[in-house]
């Protein structure tokens, strides 16, 4: 996304105009500095100095698509009361920046007229004071400006507010229903559509399998070479890759005629196509479109979002289902994949190509995919499930290994992964929240990033970590319960 952030600082007119001059020119220095080192640029807007400066930036910000939210900060001081009427009005991230231009106390300089020009001390808890009462949504970070601390952390609330953007402009293309009877993949779209902005809607199988028919041989030719030259082919069975070459540009079309970012299908309704899509949909995934197995229209968005969320805009972010563990003492591991749709971007290695029966669902012929072991690597793994009445996000966090056998006959990637706080403490805490078996496994989003962007949506957010007990999780859900039906 063409995305920035706004600089807005705050101060009042009782400073005189040398000061006012010094505070705007060190925020744009700020801003420019800062910016060569921020995944977004953070742009200088004004030092707001009164109740109508600062309405009228915030509604600049609410209209702007550019702007994917503000940075505060109060380099003097700024009386909160000339805020209120902005920040009730704010529809974008907020992110309250406390620093200060000097890194030191200069021993022999300081003096009342450094004091009065140099008062983020204050001033930064004057302008915390007023978001706290307004129940403002908000990031608070503290900490030098050019800290690379700092500004990490900088960045990455900056990439969980552009996934806030994502969010608000998601569409999801159904190809046909959930897979019947599965509770977890349901979800109230009115709901989702309300509170995160995804538009969810549903196609047709037989509309995708027309376009399918329209696809060219040229264009298939066109995309083996891109298979070609980015995984290795380990089949004969070419006529099979052509195939899934066919559903993926078909998709493709349709998804981007319509504005679409992440999918579904389910391997009950495939009416008129040969294979289920696998190399399509991870092909399609490692573009940075999202996909949810079995009709997980919640799953396949969370990915598109956190994939946009990562670096460079499409991060190691990947559809994920838990489907067996290694119990033994002392190596206890989770072993996570799919039956066919495990995206590229986790891969350690080149993905291979291979083509295999499947025996589940409706396919005619051997399905191609791409097979290959996850990287080692810490991760998390987060699923949104709808409670009824509102949204949860469950965040768990996660160890990623090498596979600790090789496990030559399974015919899909995998991924294998220790759970915090263990792995039957984890699956104790994640079952008690009602956590999907779909997942996002994310290498380079993190769970503070989630918490960001859950906070920033106004949704529950539940973290699993290496402190977590069955016995506070239970009471935090508890209360969660009682303070969601509040709000
Ligand atoms: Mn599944």
């Amino acid at each position: 996304m063409n995305s920035n952030f706004w600089f807005v600082v705050g101060s009042q007119d009782l400073y005189g105009e040398e000061v006012l001059k010094t505070v705007a020119q060190r925020a744009e220095e700020m801003a420019w500095e800062m910016s060569k080192r921020l995944p977004y640029p953070l742009i200088y807007k004004v030092t707001a100095m009164s109740n109508a400066q600062i309405t009228e930036i915030v509604k600049e910000a609410n209209y702007d698509d550019t702007c994917a939210g503000i940075i505060t900060w109060c380099h003097t001081f700024s009386p909160s009361k000339m805020w209120i009427n902005g920040l009730a009005n704010l529809q974008k991230p907020y992110c309250h920046f406390a620093t200060q231009y000097n890194k030191e106390i200069p021993n022999e300089k300081i003096d009342m007229d450094f004091m009065n020009l140099n008062q983020a001390a204050h001033g930064d808890r004057e302008h915390g004071f007023i978001a706290a009462r307004l129940r403002m949504p908000r990031k608070v970070i503290a900490g030098y400006w050019q800290s690379p601390d700092v500004l990490k952390r900088i960045g990455d609330w900056m990439k969980a507010a552009v996934g806030v953007a994502v969010s608000k402009s998601m569409k999801v293309m159904r190809f046909g229903d959930n897979m019947r009877e599965v509770a977890v993949t349901e979800g109230d779209k009115v709901e989702v559509q309300t509170k995160l902005g995804w538009q969810v809607n549903t196609w047709a199988v037989g509309d995708l399998v027309k376009v399918m028919h329209e696809v060219t041989d040229a264009e298939i030719d066109a995309l083996m070479e891109v298979y070609k030259a980015n995984y290795d082919i380990a089949t004969d069975n070419i006529e099979a890759i052509r195939y899934q070459a066919r559903e993926e540009i078909a998709m493709k079309k349709m998804l981007d005629a319509n504005g679409c970012k992440a999918f579904t299908n389910t391997f009950q309704d495939l009416y008129g196509m040969e294979q289920l899509p696998g190399l399509a949909s991870q092909h399609l995934m490692a573009q940075g479109y999202g996909y949810g197995g079995e009709g997980d229209w919640k799953v396949s968005a969370m990915t598109a979002i956190m994939k946009a969320m990562g670096e460079n805009g499409n991060g190691a972010s990947a559809f994920m289902e838990d489907y067996t563990y290694h119990l033994v003492e002392g190596q206890e591991y989770s072993l996570g994949a799919h039956m066919l749709e495990v995206c590229p971007s986790l891969a350690a290695g080149k993905p291979r190509i291979e083509t295999h029966h499947l025996g589940i669902g409706m396919n005619e012929k051997d399905p191609a995919r791409l097979v290959f072991e996850g990287k080692k690597g810490d991760a998390i793994v987060v699923s949104l499930i709808d409670m009824g009445g509102r949204l949860r996000l469950i965040c768990q966090d996660i160890h990623c290994v090498k596979p600790i056998m090789p496990m030559p006959n399974l015919p899909v990637a995998r991924v294998m992964w220790q759970a915090e706080p263990s792995l039957t403490t984890g699956v104790e805490c994640w079952i008690t929240a009602g956590g999907a078996h779909h997942t996002v496994l994310s290498y380079d989003v993190s769970a503070e990033q989630m918490k960001d962007w859950a906070r920033m949506m106004d949704i529950e957010f539940v973290h699993i970590t290496k402190d977590t007990t069955v016995d506070a999780l239970e009471k935090e859900l508890f209360l969660n319960d009682l303070a969601w039906k509040l709000k």
